[in-house]
C-alpha cells in the first residue's frame, strides 16, 4: 500500500505536472531539463527483464506446507522435523515452450517449481507435472529445446523440427507419449499432479543417505482438456489457468496437493542388480517397487500482491538444498545445478536471491559481497573474507553430508552395454496399457494430429522413423498411429 498520497519522483521529490510536458509554448518544442519526462519515458524502456528461455508463461501463489507423516527415519531436513509442522511456500506453475504471452493450454508439459522458506534456508524443488523428461543428459538440453521453439528460418513452431528430434532420440518416448496423452493439456493449474522428476537424496539424523522421488499428487483430482478443448479454450481464453489459479484462491478454493515420496536404500541404488539406472530422468521407479509414502499436504492460500514482483522475479534452483536434502548422480540433475543459478544471474543479477521474493527470511552468513543491487546491506563493516581473526564464523561439521562412494572410469559415458540404459519402450509401453481404451483413443488421436504437422523433403524419412518407436512401445499404438497417417506399414523397415 502506498504511504502517502503525494506523487513523486523516485527520489522522492513531490511534482505536480504528470500529464504535460514542459515546452516553449502551448505547441513546443520541449525542454531537455524536463526530467519528469526523462524519468517517466526512460524507466518505462527498462520494464522488461530477459524472459525465461524456457517456462516463461507461468503463474503462482503462496501457500502452506504441512507434515502429516513421521518420515524423519529418512531425513533430518527441518522442514520434515515433526507431524504439524508448518511451512511457508511459493509455487510457480508454467507451460515450457511458449514466449511469455503464450496460451495458457498449450500441449505441453507443466513447470512446477517450489520454494520452501525453511529455517535452514530456502530449499527448492523445481519440477514438472511429468515423472520423466524427454532426455537424461544435459548436453543435449539446448538443442531439444531449439526443436521445441521457433524455427529459425520461418520463425514458426515447427512440427518437423520436433518429431525429427524426438525420433532421432527414442530416450524421448516415455516422455512424448505422456505429452501426447490426456495429461498433455491439464485443465488449468490446479488439476494436475506434480513431480519433482529428479532422483534426489535424504539424510537422516545418523548420516544415512537414502535416494527419493517426490510426487504431488492432486487433492482436486486429475482433470484434463481434450486437444480440441484445449485449442478452443485458446481462442476464447489465452490466460485461462492464470485465470482459474486467481479466481480459486482469490475464492477461498485453495487448492492442495499430497506430497508422497519413493525410497530406495543407497543399497539398492548401487547394486547394478537392478534392471534400470535409478538415476537416469526417462524413468520412473515403478510403484509396485518402490511404494508412495505419505508425507504431507502442500495448500496454496495466497495470491501475490504483484505478479512481476514475487512470480516474474521468482528465482528456483535445483541447486538449492537444505541440511537433510542431497543431490544425486542424475546427469540432468548434476547440469540443471549449473544452469538454472546460472540464468537467474543473467536474468536477475548476481544477488538475486536478495529479491524479497527469493531471499531466505532467516539469516544467511557469508563472505560474498558487492555486485549489482546489493540491497542487504552487504556485510556491514564485518570481515569480507575467511579465515580472519575478527569474527565468529563457526563450521559446524554436522551439516557435512556423508561421502558417496564412486567406482569408474572418466568418459563421456554412454552405457550402450547396459540392456536397460537402452530400453526405451517398456516404461511408456506399461504407461499405454494402464490407460483405459478411451485415453489410448485420445492418446493415438492426438498424436496423429501432431504428426500431420510434419513436412518437407524428410517428411516420410521421419515419420517411419517415429512410427518404428510407436510400434516397439506398443504394436497396436504403432499400427494405429500408421493407420490414421496413412502410412502402408509392409512398407516400415522395422
Ligand atoms: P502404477 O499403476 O502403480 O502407477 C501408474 C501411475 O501412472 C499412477 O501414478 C498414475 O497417476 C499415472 N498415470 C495414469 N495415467 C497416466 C497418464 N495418462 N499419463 C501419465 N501418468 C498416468 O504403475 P507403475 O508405477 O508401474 O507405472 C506404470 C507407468 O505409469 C510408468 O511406466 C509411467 O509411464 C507411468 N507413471 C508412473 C509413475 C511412477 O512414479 N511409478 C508416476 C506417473 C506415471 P495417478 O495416480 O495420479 O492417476
Amino acid at each position: 500500500m502506498k504511504s502517502h498520497n503525494k506523487l513523486t519522483t523516485a527520489s522522492g521529490r513531490p511534482f505536480v505536472e504528470n500529464e504535460n510536458s514542459q515546452s516553449i509554448g502551448p505547441r513546443g518544442p520541449l525542454l531537455l531539463q524536463d526530467y519528469i519526462l526523462h524519468e517517466k519515458m526512460a524507466h518505462f524502456n527498462r520494464e522488461r527483464i530477459p524472459e525465461r528461455v524456457v517456462h516463461a508463461k507461468g503463474s503462482g501463489a503462496f501457500g502452506t506446507f504441512t507434515v502429516t507423516h513421521d518420515i524423519t527415519k529418512y531425513t533430518k531436513a527441518k522442514v520434515f522435523s515433526g507431524i504439524g509442522k508448518e511451512t511457508k511456500v511459493l509455487l510457480r506453475f508454467s507451460t515450457v515452450g511458449g514466449e511469455k504471452g503464450s496460451a495458457d493450454t498449450e500441449r505441453d508439459p507443466r513447470g512446477f517449481a517450489i520454494k520452501f522458506y525453511t529455517e535452514d534456508g530456502n530449499w527448492d524443488l523445481v519440477g514438472n507435472n511429468t515423472p520423466v523428461f524427454f532426455i537424461k543428459d544435459p548436453k543435449k538440453f539446448g538443442d531439444f529445446i531449439h526443436t521445441q521453439k521457433r524455427d529459425p528460418y520461418t520463425n514458426m513452431k515447427s512440427p518437423t523440427m520436433m518429431w525429427d528430434y524426438w525420433s532421432l532420440n527414442p530416450e524421448s518416448l516415455h516422455q512424448v507419449l505422456i505429452l501426447m496423452s490426456d495429461r498433455g493439456t491439464p485443465y488449468g493449474y490446479r488439476h494436475m499432479n506434480g513431480y519433482g522428476s529428479h532422483t534426489f537424496s535424504m539424510i537422516n539424523n545418523a548420516n544415512e543417505r537414502f535416494y527419493v522421488k517426490f510426487h504431488f499428487k492432486t487433492a482436486q483430482g486429475i482433470k484434463n482438456f481434450t486437444n480440441e478443448e484445449a485449442a478452443q479454450m485458446k481462442a476464447h481464453d489465452m490466460d485461462f489457468s492464470q485465470r482459474d489459479l486467481i479466481e480459486n484462491i482469490d475464492a477461498g478454493n485453495f487448492p492442495k496437493w499430497n506430497l508422497k515420496i519413493q525410497v530406495m536404500t543407497e543399497a539398492q541404488a548401487n547394486s547394478q542388480e537392478y534392471y534400470f539406472n535409478p538415476f537416469d530422468l526417462t524413468k520412473v521407479w515403478p510403484h509396485a517397487d518402490f511404494p508412495l509414502i505419505d508425507v504431507g499436504v502442500l495448500e496454496l492460500n495466497q495470491n501475490p500482491h504483484n505478479y512481476f514482483q514475487d512470480i516474474e522475479q521468482a528465482a528456483f534452483a535445483p541447486a538449492h538444498i537444505v541440511n537433510g536434502i542431497g543431490y544425486s548422480p542424475d546427469k540432468m540433475l548434476q547440469g540443471r545445478l549449473l544452469s538454472y543459478p546460472d540464468a537467474h544471474r543473467y536474468r536477475l543479477g548476481a544477488n538475486y536471491e536478495q529479491i524479497p521474493v527469493n531471499r531466505c527470511p532467516f539469516a544467511t552468513n557469508n563472505y560474498q559481497r558487492d555486485g549489482q543491487m546489493r540491497i542487504d546491506g552487504n556485510g556491514g563493516e564485518n570481515p569480507n573474507y575467511y579465515p580472519n581473526s575478527f569474527d565468529d564464523m563457526k563450521i559446524d561439521p554436522a551439516y557435512k553430508e556423508p561421502p558417496l562412494e564412486v567406482q569408474s572410469t572418466i568418459a563421456d559415458w554412454y552405457d550402450r552395454n547396459c540392456e536397460g540404459e537402452n530400453d526405451h519402450y517398456t516404461q511408456p509401453g506399461n504407461l499405454f496399457k494402464i490407460m483405459t481404451p478411451k485415453q489410448q483413443e485420445n492418446t493415438v488421436h492426438n498424436i496423429i494430429s501432431a504428426m500431420s504437422g510434419i513436412e518437407g523433403p524428410k517428411k516420410s524419412e521421419i515419420i517411419n522413423r517415429q512410427l518404428c518407436h510407436w510400434y516397439r512401445v506398443d504394436g497396436r499404438l504403432g499400427a494405429a498411429v500408421a493407420d490414421g497417417l496413412g502410412v502402408d506399414v509392409d512398407m516400415l523397415e522395422r
